[in-house]
């Protein structure tokens, strides 16, 4: 491996790059394939060229009923556009694969009858006891080329024996090299890139083909992808220039392999693993541009001593080149830190706007929200916006506010631990201490509260106040004591005092 190479574009001018997101759609996006649509997107934007989401859906199998739809949500969501694709049309269309067929169907007879691919008649249990036996005398175990080279004698054999053949890709004989944006001039010896099968025998075109062709078809100048498709690069590569030879795209992309994630350990982060499904971060209120940023240093890094920025300081800056090649870590509690820089770093307002959906969600607020809500949303946003790491987190705190009283609840382990014996005798005074307030505003809460408890009774702070915020907020994690109960007003602040005290 040398060092990656300094020309990202060639001759390609700027606004020409091409580059597509090509995810599968078989459920809720894994955090490492949002990752390789960021870098696309940042790389597309950073040179004002075009990202084309194309919808790889011909393994039937690994498909789901609402694949594609929960694809495009989850871009929305995060505020990942694209150029060409579903919904937006664009001069190569159809974006999705399963309306191609025709297509890769036309493009395997073809290279079949350029001779680029073959018809192999090899059954499973053929391959199966050949390679058994190349393992046994040392040899690499991948197709050994069987019938690159049959007869019409022998192909008319196994057609009269009834054998349906899969195309199979002809691999050049001498080795692949390329120069990978990320990791450096890699190169595959021929003899570990053995033939690869392009159609089913049933007629079925896999992704090995479907791919290649789209990119070729769809002039992709640039391919990002994660490190684990890099062993399908050379064949590629070398399907790119079959393709070139029929007059099909020009050659092949440049490809940058981005670094695998890992999990716990030195596991690749799977679809199993806590935090690794997109809807996880949505559910629990992550800002997207929280998200989004620390995917980013999932491989990359803004400068040294900065973990923070927009995506528009993303686009400017990225530069493929300055990939990191190495393994990157997941770590949620880093994530969730990026994810609390972005969400203090909002415009109350605008905090206050992205917690509606959640709020409705949880039921604390109508839709649409009325007004006397609107007006202690935005009162109270303030409170919650340095103690949150999430949106949940948030209305979790605030939800004490929006609940109906005859709906408000104690969490029962707060209330077991704060709320008996002498927890109760605090929230007993603290009502008598608050029946007697004037003006009901923070100040004059917190100076009856103090004379009450702290001077009058000799509590420490914790305990004096601790009881009285699981009593009116129920829970021991809140918005500051003092403005919350301001916030709440004074009946029922009241309300939940006295009924504590019982
Ligand atoms: N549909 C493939 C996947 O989601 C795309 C891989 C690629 O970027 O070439 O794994
Ligand atoms: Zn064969």
């Amino acid at each position: 491996m040398t060092e990656a190479p300094t020309d990202v574009l060639g001759a390609i001018p700027p606004d020409q790059v091409r580059v597509r997101f090509p995810p599968s759609p078989t459920g809720s996006l894994h955090v490492g394939s949002v990752r390789s649509g960021l870098f696309n997107w940042a790389f597309a934007r950073h040179f004002g060229g075009t990202l084309v989401l194309r919808i790889e859906d011909t393994d039937e199998a690994r498909n789901t009923e609402t694949g594609v739809a929960s694809v495009l949500d989850s871009l929305h969501w995060l505020g990942i556009d694209w150029d060409e694709g579903p919904e937006v049309g664009g001069p190569f269309a159809p974006y999705v694969q399963s309306q191609r067929l025709d297509i890769y169907a036309d493009i395997a007879a073809r290279l079949h009858d350029a001779g680029a691919a073959y018809g192999c008649y090899c059954s499973r249990a053929e391959l199966d006891e050949r390679r058994d036996a190349a393992l046994a005398a040392g040899r690499t175990s991948g197709y050994d080329g069987h019938c690159r080279s049959l007869t019409d004698e022998q192909v008319a054999g196994y057609q009269a024996e009834g054998r349906k053949p899969v195309l199979r890709f002809r691999m050049p004989d001498d080795p692949i090299t390329f120069s990978d944006l990320v990791r450096g001039d890699i190169t595959f010896q021929a003899e570990h890139v053995p033939d690869y099968v392009l159609v089913r025998a049933t007629g079925h075109p896999l992704y090995t083909l479907v791919n290649p062709v789209d990119d070729a078809l769809m002039q992709i100048t640039h391919v990002l992808r994660g490190e684990d498709l890099l062993s399908s690069t050379p064949r590629q590569i070398a399907l790119y220039g079959a393709l070139s030879r029929l007059g099909i795209g020009s050659g092949s992309p440049r490809f940058g392999h981005l670094p695998v994630v890992v999990g716990e350990g030195t596991r690749k982060l799977s679809k199993r693993d806590k935090g690794s499904g997109l809807a996880e971060y949505i559910d629990r209120g992550f800002l997207p541009e929280g998200l989004l940023n620390y995917l980013a240093l999932l491989g990359w890094g803004i400068a040294e001593d900065r973990d923070v920025f927009t995506m528009d300081e993303m686009v400017a800056a990225f530069d493929i080149r300055r990939v990191n090649p190495n393994p990157a870590r997941f770590d949620l509690k880093k994530c969730e830190a990026i994810n609390a820089a972005h969400l203090r770093a909002l415009p109350a307002a605008d905090l206050a706007a992205r917690l509606v959906p959640y709020l409705q969600r949880a039921g604390l607020l109508a839709d649409p929200v009325d007004a006397e809500d609107e007006a202690m949303l935005i009162a109270a946003t303030p409170l919650v916006q340095e103690r949150s790491t999430t949106l949940g987190e948030a209305v979790d705190m605030l939800g004490f506010l929006f609940v109906p009283e005859e709906k408000f609840r104690l969490d029962p382990d707060a209330a077991s631990k704060m709320l008996t014996g002498d927890g109760k005798t605090v929230a007993q005074a603290s009502y008598d201490a608050l029946s007697q307030v004037d003006g009901w505003d923070t100040a004059s809460i917190e100076a009856a509260l103090r004379a009450v408890l702290v001077d009058g009774m000799g509590l420490k702070p914790r305990n004096a106040f601790g009881p009285v915020r699981v009593a009116v907020t129920g829970r021991r994690i809140s918005p500051p004591l003092f403005e919350s109960l301001e916030l709440l007003g004074r009946e029922r602040s009241l309300k939940r005092l006295g009924a504590a005290a019982l």
